[in-house]
């Protein structure tokens, strides 16, 4: 997926979300360091780095789209991204959050803020299919350690994951 010359650069993403299935990726210490030799963590703001720079063979994205702010991210991430795979219940389904899709989101907020009018957010909660091209999804909450090791094996060998996960457009 990168040049022979280069190790193909890992991006992890966060957008509405518990951070659960990121935690799933930090409790991968000894199998992720049979890969971490392989790639190179470029971005990953709940282990060590955050600046955002370049393009990124594959990113992990987990959480559901619930601001205008994150719609545009998103976009933006899409466009850095090689592949861009989904992890999690809230990224790949909308997650707990998405229960505001089916109730009044401006009632919710007065009843859990003090100022209400102090937040900003959409009417619903969306997964990120919705906004972007996704290349793989990979379902849970949390998602499963062996699963996602699977699938960033299988992306970094550019080959099809093997998982019970539901793939929209992998090659
Ligand atoms: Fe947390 Fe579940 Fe969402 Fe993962 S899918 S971020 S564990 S709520």
């Amino acid at each position: 997926m990168a040049s022979p010359t280069r190790k193909p650069r890992l991006a992890v993403w966060k957008f509405a979300s518990c951070d659960g299935c990121q935690l799933s990726l930090l409790d991968c210490e000894d199998e992720l360091l049979a890969v971490a030799g392989a790639l190179d963590i470029a971005y990953f703001m709940e282990a060590t780095r955050g600046r955002i720079e370049g393009r990124y063979d594959l990113s992990l994205v987990e959480g559901s789209i619930t601001t205008a702010h994150d719609a545009e991210r998103i976009r933006e991430v899409r466009r850095r991204s090689r592949r861009l795979v989904t992890i999690g219940a809230c990224a790949t389904a909308g997650g707990i959050q998405g229960l505001r899709n089916f109730a009044d989101v401006a009632e919710y907020a007065a009843a859990v803020y003090a100022r209400p009018d102090y937040i900003a957010t959409l009417a619903t909660s969306t997964p990120i299919a919705e906004h972007v091209p996704v290349d793989f999804e990979l379902r849970g909450c949390p998602i499963s350690k062996r699963q996602l090791l699977e699938v960033v094996s299988a992306f970094l060998a550019g080959r099809r994951p093997v998982t019970p996960a539901h793939s929209v457009c992998v090659e």
